[in-house]
């Protein structure tokens, strides 16, 4: 066999540590640089990334995870499997980026949630007359510019399997796995162009196979790596999953004859040792977490390596998926406390604990024993901070859930919240309104202290006072103050609240070219103040409509941000939940009669595993509950959910027993009031009348047409009229002429009731 690697990652973040590739493909997009620019900024990302990785002392490194949009899409590109209607755009680099993102006569493909994380893959479509074909260029040349720099180079590919379950069957209801045959050929040539490109290994990433697999799914993937295995001329295959355990696949994939495989000990560790299978395989043990910011634990990690020594082939240390779903560098953050610093390993300092967990498994436990003692000494002050065990926020958190009676039955708040005085299908918007340059422009003079926090205030209210108008001119029933204080809707709480650390360099990719910061949630949660009753209640004081608080619920706010791994996510989000109590709390006795508590983020926590589910929807609508039961029967709850197929949450978004909920439903056609329904939903719901995603301004008589197909679901008493989402991604005049139409759209239906 291929000499065996002993450190490795499973792939690197690619945005660059200053987002460079952000700025370059935004650059070529605007028309601002040529393609060869960007291609220079690629190539020298490549070299930097490669380059760190083999001087921190890795011997085997992930390439071909570099990529200008996302890694399915490059599988695409790949396999020859873009949709139609780009294939006319001769030019390639711009027919990618099509396909990503759109033209003006083309909509991009889908893009949906990466298993649990918050990077978004775009998902591509196979018809019944898609006919794959192999292009292999891109890692065949990047395979080349490795090599050429002296990398031992390990290209990495999505798997068939991974690739097939991933994407969406366009024209078709037969399972696209039924298509693996028309891939299995393609990727042995791939094998043999990659053998001939000079790799030893290729690592092949089937991270769907950590998911709920029927056996018949099982049954296929040994059949793929068995033909795989077979191919005369390969590098060594290395099968990498990740974001969760194997299960069945590991002893079905074990049972082939791939040279090695990858398995993930953070999300829980298989038993290795009770497969005899792996007495002959190289085993990759992702034992330094690749997708949270906490330094590993080395005494345990050498544990779990030490049990796995004598049953594998073959032992190497990595990471537990790849890094992009972590930051650069720590050095880059000027402004973090030393202790908190002690504690948190970003994507190089991971590299460095792969390093040294490597070193101590080949040279002996001894030769690291100073950065073990490092490690030991950063967990203890850790464990004893007092920032994470506050007393008074636990005893009071504990007395709340012990007596909390919760709401009272709907019926009964309905009642109370008659003084609201609304019409029938009351009109509103999600919050957010245009993020104008006028707003982004004072952000930035603020950072770089070019203006005082009161000119920012001013400036803010201005932006209110213009929102406040311009609803009460449409005749808008429910306003908003439209958030232009806040960059990012979990970011601006987590700037406020205790226990949670603002990074100023964590970005992370989110899609494409864009980028977020996670927050880091490392302590106790504690509200130290309002966060949002000065802005809500100066737009209130404008307008004699009533104006709807605005706040980020507890599980959105954990989905979005690096969290605690020394206590149950349970136990996070009801701290979090106590502090937007407090909030909810603290604006009702500041005059506001109706609070919104988005929850965008409820699907996306969602486990892999069915059998995992029950215990997450329990806790996570525990804690909505426990954010919104500290009001009042006469204060009007309201929620927002979207960005996903809400299927599997129905039953739970019923149970967050929101007095109103507004829900992502252009694009569904209405389906989710269905939904609703047959779990006995019986509370108001305002299905989103039109796609915020697109610039294009519905017209009144396309909105009149789904509110009447909204009241075929739902009583009028009950029907709520807005947009899918928040409107801070659009431009002012859109906007205006699309709530325009909206308003009168209600209005026309409202006269026929
Ligand atoms: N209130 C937020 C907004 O309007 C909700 C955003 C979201 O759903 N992601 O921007
Ligand atoms: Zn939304």
């Amino acid at each position: 066999m291929t000499t065996p690697f002993t450190a490795t990652v499973l792939g690197s973040p690619r945005i660059g540590p200053n987002r460079e590739l952000k700025k370059a493909v935004e650059a070529y997009w605007a028309g601002r640089t040529d393609a060869d620019a960007l291609a220079e900024v690629g190539a020298a990302l490549r070299r930097q990334t490669w380059t760190e990785l083999r001087d921190a002392g890795l011997d085997s490194i992930p390439i071909n995870t570099f990529s200008y949009y996302d890694q399915m899409l490059d599988t695409a590109v790949m396999l020859g499997a873009l949709p139609e209607r780009v294939a006319t755009i001769t030019n390639g680099l711009d027919r990618y980026f099509a396909a990503a993102r759109g033209t003006v006569s083309v909509t991009p493909l889908e893009m949906t949630k990466w298993f649990d994380t918050n990077y978004h893959y775009l998902v591509p479509e196979i018809t019944p007359s898609t006919s794959f074909s192999l292009d292999a260029s891109k890692v065949i040349s990047e395979l080349g510019e490795a090599l050429e720099l002296g990398v031992p180079a390990r290209p990495v590919i999505i798997g068939p399997v991974t690739f097939l379950l991933l994407s969406k069957a366009v024209g078709s209801d037969a399972p696209l796995l039924d298509r693996i045959d028309e891939l299995l050929p393609l990727y042995a040539e791939l094998l043999g162009q990659l053998q001939s490109g000079g790799a030893e290994w290729v690592q092949i990433d089937e991270p769907a196979l950590v998911a709920d697999r029927t056996a018949g799914e099982i049954a296929v993937a040994k059949q793929v790596y068995d033909h795989l295995a077979a191919v005369p001329r390969r590098p060594a295959i290395l099968v990498a999953s990740y974001f969760g355990i194997l299960g069945e696949a590991l002893p079905a994939l074990a049972a082939t004859d791939v040279e090695g495989l990858a398995v993930d000990f953070v999300a829980r560790a298989d038993a290795p040792a009770a497969i005899p299978e792996l007495a002959r395989k190289h085993l990759v043990a992702g034992v330094v977490d690749g997708r949270n910011i906490w330094r590993t634990n080395l005494d345990q990690a050498l544990t779990t390596l030490g049990t796995l020594v004598g049953s594998t082939g073959s032992l190497a240390v990595s990471t537990s998926c790849s890094l992009l779903h972590v930051p650069y560098t720590l050095d880059a953050e000027k402004n973090l406390d030393a202790a908190l610093r002690s504690w948190l390993a970003f994507g190089s300092e991971k590299v460095q604990e792969v390093v040294t967990l490597a070193t101590a498994l080949t040279q002996g436990r001894e030769t690291v024993e100073g950065c073990l003692a490092a490690d030991r000494a950063a967990r203890s002050t850790r464990a004893t901070d007092p920032r994470l065990h506050d007393g008074t926020v636990r005893d009071r958190l504990e007395s709340i859930l012990a007596s909390d009676p919760g709401r009272s039955p709907a019926d009964q708040r309905r009642r109370a919240q008659t003084g609201l005085d609304l019409p029938l299908l009351p009109t509103t918007t999600i919050g957010s309104y245009p993020q104008t340059t006028e707003i982004r422009v004072a952000r930035a003079a603020l950072r770089k202290g070019e203006i005082t926090e009161a000119e920012y205030l001013d400036r803010m209210r201005a932006e209110i006072a213009d929102v406040v108008a311009l609803q009460e001119e449409l005749g808008i029933d429910v306003l908003v103050h439209g958030e232009p204080e806040r960059n990012d809707m979990v970011q601006y709480f987590a700037e406020q609240l205790d226990g949670f650390f603002a990074t100023s360099n964590g970005w992370v990719q989110s899609y494409g070219s864009r980028c977020v910061r996670p927050p880091i949630l490392y302590g106790d949660v504690r509200r130290p103040a309002a966060m949002t009753v000065d802005w809500i209640t100066y737009a209130q004081s404008l307008t004699n409509r009533p104006v709807k608080g605005m706040l980020t619920g507890p599980v959105t706010i954990l989905a979005w941000s690096f969290v605690r791994d020394d206590q149950p996510l349970a136990e996070s989000a009801n701290q979090v939940a106590l502090a937007i109590r407090d909030e909810t709390v603290d604006l009702q006795g500041a005059g506001i009669r109706i609070v919104q508590v988005d929850e965008p983020a409820l699907r996306e926590l969602l486990p892999l595993r069915a059998a995992e589910q029950p215990a997450y929807l329990d806790w996570a609508v525990g804690s909505f509950r426990l954010s919104t039961s500290g009001v009042a029967d006469s204060t009007q709850i309201h929620t927002h959910l979207c960005y996903s197929e809400f299927g599997e949450v129905i039953d739970a978004i019923a149970n967050l027993d929101a007095d109103v909920t507004s829900i992502e439903a252009a694009r569904s056609h209405m389906e989710v009031l269905d939904d609703l329904n047959a779990v006995g939903f019986d509370l108001g719901v305002g299905p989103g009348v039109y796609d915020i995603h697109s610039p294009r301004v519905p017209n009144v008589e396309e909105i009149v047409t789904s509110l009447h197909e909204a009241l075929k679901a739902v009583p009028a008493e009950r029907l709520w009229v807005n947009p899918d989402c928040g409107l801070k991604t659009r431009g002012r005049t859109e906007v205006e002429a699309s709530l325009r139409n909206m308003v009168d759209a209600a209005k026309r239906v409202r006269a026929d009731l």
